[in-house]
């Protein structure tokens, strides 16, 4: 499928496109992410229960996305997006920041961002660059209760999702990169888009992830593949 300045294109990030960059994939390791249990550190129920175990999580991965960097898949992203302008959105699943970092003008992070929290008494939002670190569990400036990260956990509503379901609406192609289309959201997308008139295409080193929503599949890793096909679109 070529890619011109007239199509609509969307895409969609998962955790597999940050690989490169270092920072790991959640199912990749049998089910760990850094070695806790997902519904350990990411849950409402595990905050409630254990908010320093949670915070401990959160603030060694919030310091270890400072250290990361955009890999060539990233920017591959931003080409695209100069190419295509306002023909072009990025949604997230990722929380790394990594998409801004390269230069992408709006990704929206719908898991939300490690570079974020809020207050879980008054909603107060800040940046983690402006709160103290220091404590346990750091505290609101405004009202003092406790602070939590700005991350969509695990039964918890993704944000943006009235905006995507435009996007998805209004796309000639949605491309999906290093996320497996089997798991949800991943899944509803691509179908939503595909049974809407889009033409998907999934970028995955896993060829599990193809399904049937999937009309174009590249075998590969993204940093490799992405900046190969962004080239044969737009030479
Ligand atoms: P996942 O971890 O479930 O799956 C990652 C996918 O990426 C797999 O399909 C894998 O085959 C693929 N992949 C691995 N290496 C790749 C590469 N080099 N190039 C392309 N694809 C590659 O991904 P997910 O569904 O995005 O993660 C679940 C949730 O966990 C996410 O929604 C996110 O909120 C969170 N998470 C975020 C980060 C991050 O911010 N970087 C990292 C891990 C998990
Ligand atoms: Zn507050």
């Amino acid at each position: 499928m070529q890619i011109t300045r007239n199509t609509r294109l969307l895409v969609l990030t998962g955790a597999g496109i940050s690989a490169e960059s270092g920072i790991s994939t959640f199912r990749d390791k049998g089910g760990l992410w850094e070695n806790h249990r997902m519904e350990d550190v990411a849950t409402p129920e595990a905050f409630a229960r254990d908010p320093r175990m949670v915070w401990r999580f959160y603030k060694a991965r919030y310091e270890h996305s400072l250290q990361a960097k955009p890999n060539p898949a990233h920017f591959a992203l931003v080409d695209l997006e100069k190419q295509l302008d306002r023909n072009f959105h990025l949604i997230t699943q990722n929380i790394d920041n990594l998409h801004t970092l390269a230069g992408n003008r709006d990704p929206i992070e719908m898991h939300g961002s490690l570079r974020r929290c809020f207050c879980t008494g008054c909603d107060a939002h800040y940046a983690m660059e402006e709160i103290d670190l220091e404590p346990e569990i750091p505290l609101c400036a405004a009202c003092g209760a406790p602070l939590r990260p700005d991350v969509v956990w695990f039964g918890e509503m993704p944000y943006h999702l009235d905006r995507i379901d435009s996007l998805l609406k209004n796309c000639d192609v949605f491309l999906l990169v290093g996320t497996s289309g089997v798991v949800y959201p991943a899944a509803g997308f691509v179908m939503t888009a595909k049974y809407l008139g889009a033409h998907t295409l999934a970028i995955n080193p896993d060829a599990s992830s193809k399904t049937e929503a999937i009309d174009e599949f590249h075998l590969g890793k993204a940093g490799e593949v992405l900046p190969r096909l962004v080239r044969e679109w737009f030479p």
